[in-house]
């Protein structure tokens, strides 16, 4: 069940912030997703390509989707026509998968590259090694590259209750999106996001200087 007053209540708490709040809606009904519509959500995040494709068609235009799981290059084609902004770049390959398919669509898809900062192998993203590669590979293609727009960088902490460590996984991410933000080979003019906090440790990750949250289960209530 869609928990309106927890919605509400986050809403107002990340104004104080100036923090973007993207609902994640993953294996919950279209009509969960309408529900915090009707209360002004516009932004809303999905992990499953087949799934997102099955709700999109059944909710309102104007909603912003952000693809926030694990995206295999032969999928980008069956969300490149509406989504927003893609949260899990890891390689260069799928950067350049979906430049190609925003093409095809006379779009601009928002991207952000994900880092791994946690301290489990199951988690994808680039570490600072295969950054710094991936970095030298977007300038030497970059003039090719007119329909996607590198915004900043996403991660997911360790699953943990260590409030230090989780903490200290963050300020990592934020450190690393700073030196980026500053260094000579610019992704995007526009390099401004940092989307990292979930249900349980977004207070952190805000702390950390995260201005985009993913928030699931708070909302729409525990997944099966
Ligand atoms: C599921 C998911 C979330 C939301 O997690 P909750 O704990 O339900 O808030 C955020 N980010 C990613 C990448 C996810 O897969």
């Amino acid at each position: 069940m869609v928990n309106t007053q927890a919605y509400l209540d986050l809403k107002s708490h990340l104004a104080t912030t100036n923090t973007t709040l993207i609902a994640v809606s993953k294996i919950k009904p279209a009509s969960d997703i309408q529900t915090l519509y009707n209360l002004g959500q516009r932004a809303f995040g999905e992990n499953y390509v087949q799934e997102l494709c099955e709700k999109q068609p059944l909710l309102p235009n104007d909603i912003e989707w952000h693809f926030i799981g694990h995206l295999q290059s032969n999928k980008v084609k069956y969300i490149a026509p509406f989504v927003k902004m893609i949260h899990g770049v890891d390689s260069f390959k799928l950067l350049a998968e979906i430049n190609k398919q925003a093409a095809k669509h006379n779009r601009v898809i928002d991207c952000l590259l994900q880092l791994h900062i946690a301290d489990e192998s199951t988690k994808f993203g680039f570490d600072e090694k295969e950054l710094y590669v991936f970095g030298e590979q977007y300038e030497i293609e970059k003039a090719n590259l007119k329909n996607i727009r590198v915004r900043g960088m996403m991660g997911m902490s360790s699953f943990s209750d260590d409030e230090i460590k989780v903490k200290a996984e963050f300020d990592k991410l934020k450190t690393m999106f700073d030196i980026q933000k500053t260094s000579t080979f610019l992704f995007d003019p526009n390099f401004d996001t940092v989307s990292m906090g979930m249900s349980g440790d977004y207070d952190l990750a805000i702390a950390s200087g995260s201005n985009m949250v993913r928030v699931g289960s708070l909302l729409f209530g525990r997944r099966n």
